[in-house]
């Protein structure tokens, strides 16, 4: 019997705000002894055509994308993450909202240094830009800054409550979650919703929302993730299954920005397969 694949289907690169290069990431896969992985940088797809250049011989990739979604039902509104896989790259509309949102990311980032600024913390927006080389900027590049500058030790301090998870945070201009669904299926994507009960990270939303999801087009939830307490894999598995969406499981990698390593969780090859028999956007690339 041959071992089951495995199988990472969330990880980001410097696309994003990743530490490995797509090129990287891809050998680091392999290294790590997957067989399937995605590339799922932060609102962008810069990274897919470097991830198929360094494919290493065995390992297949998935082309995808992490998009900065909010939720608008609530006052204030609700962010979330909705992975998309295998979607056509070129669908005008979702080229256009990942443009927007990359934008407005900028603008955020640039907001966050004034205000650290205006409380006398040395650092500085251009050298924030430079360290995210061109991809996608997230809070990770600033809080490498303050590493930089002595403020805090770790990425996770700089997300406490006192840097960039409370006093400095600032919101984004994210894509309305029922058109990004719309979106990512019109263009041939199969949507998962990612670390949808990550309570560490903020406000969550209700099952009554992930069920109007599911009637829109969702396709999956993500329930193995760090984020996600063994109690809050257990309740989105069984959600999953009485809304008969597939469930994932996936590290999140981010290289050096965090701790979590390739493969630390992975998919079930029956959910794999249907997220790949469900997507007409692109295909899975394999390797030799
Ligand atoms: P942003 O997209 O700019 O709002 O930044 C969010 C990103 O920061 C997430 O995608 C994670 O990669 C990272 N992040 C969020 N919370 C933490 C945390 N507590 N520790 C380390 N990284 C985090
Ligand atoms: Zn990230
Ligand atoms: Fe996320
Ligand atoms: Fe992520």
């Amino acid at each position: 019997m041959t071992a089951a694949p495995r199988i990472d289907l969330h990880t980001h690169s410097t696309a994003s705000d990743g530490t490995l290069s797509p090129a990287e990431l891809v050998r680091a896969a392999a290294d790590a002894g997957l067989d399937v992985v995605a590339v799922t940088d932060h609102d962008t797809t810069a990274g897919w055509e470097a991830a198929v250049g360094a494919l290493p011989p065995g390992l297949t990739l998935i082309r995808g994308a992490e998009l900065s979604c909010r939720w608008f039902g609530v006052e204030p509104a609700i962010p979330l993450h909705l992975l998309a896989y295998l979607f056509d790259p070129a669908e005008p509309e979702l080229v256009a909202e990942l443009a927007r949102v990359r934008l407005a990311r900028e603008e955020r980032g640039e907001r966050i240094v004034r205000l650290l600024q205006a409380d006398g913390i040395d650092v500085s927006w251009p050298e924030i830009l430079a360290g995210a080389a061109g991809g996608t900027v997230g809070r990770p590049h600033i809080a490498q800054a303050l590493i930089r500058a002595g403020l805090v030790a770790t990425t996770t301090e700089a997300f406490g409550p006192d840097w960039l998870g409370e006093r400095y945070r600032l919101p984004k201009e994210d894509i309305d979650v029922f058109r990004a669904v719309a979106l990512v299926r019109a263009a041939g994507g199969v949507p998962v919703f990612a670390h949808p009960r990550a309570t560490r990270r903020g406000r969550i939303v209700s099952d009554e929302l992930i069920v109007e999801l599911a009637a829109a087009g969702l396709a999956g939830l993500e329930a193995d993730h760090e984020d996600h307490s063994p109690a809050e894999r257990a309740h989105v598995r069984g959600l999953a299954a009485e809304l008969g969406l597939l469930v994932t499981g996936s590290s999140d990698f981010h290289g050096t920005h965090k701790t979590v390593r390739l493969g630390a969780h992975t998919t079930d090859p029956e959910a794999y397969e249907r997220i790949v028999a469900a997507a007409s956007g692109v295909t899975p690339v394999a390797s030799g």
